[in-house]
């Protein structure tokens, strides 16, 4: 797990929650706005701050950027980090409110790390999961076992506006380690899932002659080791911090 911060500290974090005093009414709610138009994330996301941040997460106003009608804004950065800090700088600019956004993507060790940033289009048109998968598939046609190792890859950040006008940045990191099949299996999840078997099992695939493709997995399974899940719980300290 990689903290990219630049410099920031707990005291830099800005917050819009009232200070809790003895007899005050419960604390303000901060706004989160994640960045994305996929009500499902929002769903993910909820679920990590509820188990890590307890009644906490209930002061914590949590919507998606497509639920308030924003734009998507051009991702023409080259790493994962800083197409997710685009996304998460539009939407904290145009709101005033702290965002959060990821993005994620295949790795392939003898790809030289394609598909990456290009995952979502590698067959050349955007989220089209079947041609992805069928031209990973054909390209790696002749790899060996031994050699198909690949990673899932989420970058996570966190954009707060400060008082002063700038922006409070914190980018993390989370990978899923495994190799590619050579043909697919499962019908969960979405992308490159059904030719992935991540390296960490759950413990019901232990007496299993196949081990599981991310794909196999129920949500809570994959969830528990993806590279999003991890992302997630990377980021939780940096919203705690926004909570003050
Ligand atoms: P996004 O940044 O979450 O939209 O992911 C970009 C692309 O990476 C997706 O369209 C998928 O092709 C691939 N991808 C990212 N995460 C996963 C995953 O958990 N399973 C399968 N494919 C994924």
């Amino acid at each position: 797990m990689t903290d990219t911060t630049p410099d920031t500290t707990p005291d830099a974090m800005p917050t819009n929650t009232a200070a809790p005093a003895a007899s005050s009414p419960p604390a303000a709610r901060t706004r989160l706005i994640v960045a994305t138009h996929n009500e499902g994330k929002l769903v993910e996301i909820r679920r990590v701050l509820d188990e890590s941040l307890g009644d906490d997460a209930a002061r914590i106003d949590i919507v998606t950027a497509g639920s308030l009608g924003l734009p998507d804004p051009v991702e023409d950065g080259v790493t994962f980090e800083e197409n997710a800090l685009i996304k998460a700088r539009d939407v904290a600019r145009r709101t005033g409110c702290a965002a959060l956004a990821d993005d994620s993507g295949l790795i392939v060790d003898v790809m030289g790390n394609a598909p990456g940033i290009l995952s979502a289009r590698w067959a050349g048109r955007h989220g089209d999961d079947a041609a992805n998968n069928a031209l990973l598939l054909a390209q790696m046609a002749d790899i060996p076992d031994g050699k198909r190792t690949a990673r899932f890859v989420c970058a996570m950040a966190l954009v707060v506006p400060a008082v002063d006008g700038s922006l409070v940045e914190r980018t993390v990191r989370g990978e899923m380690p495994g190799r590619l099949l050579h043909e697919a299996h499962g019908t969960n999840g979405f992308g490159y899932d059904p030719l992935f078997v991540p390296d960490d099992q759950p413990d019901r695939a232990r007496g299993l002659v196949e081990p599981l493709t991310s794909a196999d997995m129920t949500p809570q399974e994959k969830n528990a080791i993806s590279h999003r899940g991890k992302a997630i719980r990377a980021i939780v300290p940096a919203i705690e911090e926004l909570l003050g």
